[in-house]
């Protein structure tokens, strides 16, 4: 799989363009990956994260946070190219 280069935190429009350091995905059934983030925008979004969860505009199981440090070793089962895309999106929305 590929992982994303940048922090998927958007300002406005703007995307953050720090290289990220954590992975988020949610694990319903399968584990989908959402997002990745900077060291700086873990909150923020976490929050907007549990925001489209109440929304049901993604998945809504527990919160796996991890070190993409470690996930690059690991499989992540699924496409998670694909989800990646389409929830990356959502999170740039406001
Ligand atoms: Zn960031």
């Amino acid at each position: 799989m590929t992982l994303p280069t940048k922090c998927s935190f958007f300002n406005q429009d703007t995307q953050c363009d720090i290289p990220p350091t954590y992975i988020l995905s949610v694990i319903e059934k399968e584990e989908y990956l959402i997002g990745v983030s900077c060291l700086e925008h873990l909150e923020p979004i976490k929050y907007k994260i549990k925001k489209l969860q109440q929304t049901k505009s993604i998945p809504n199981g527990r919160l796996k946070i991890e070190n993409i440090k470690m996930v690059s070793t690991n499989c992540i089962k699924g496409s998670p190219e694909d989800y990646l895309d389409v929830y990356s999106k959502r999170l740039s929305e406001n």
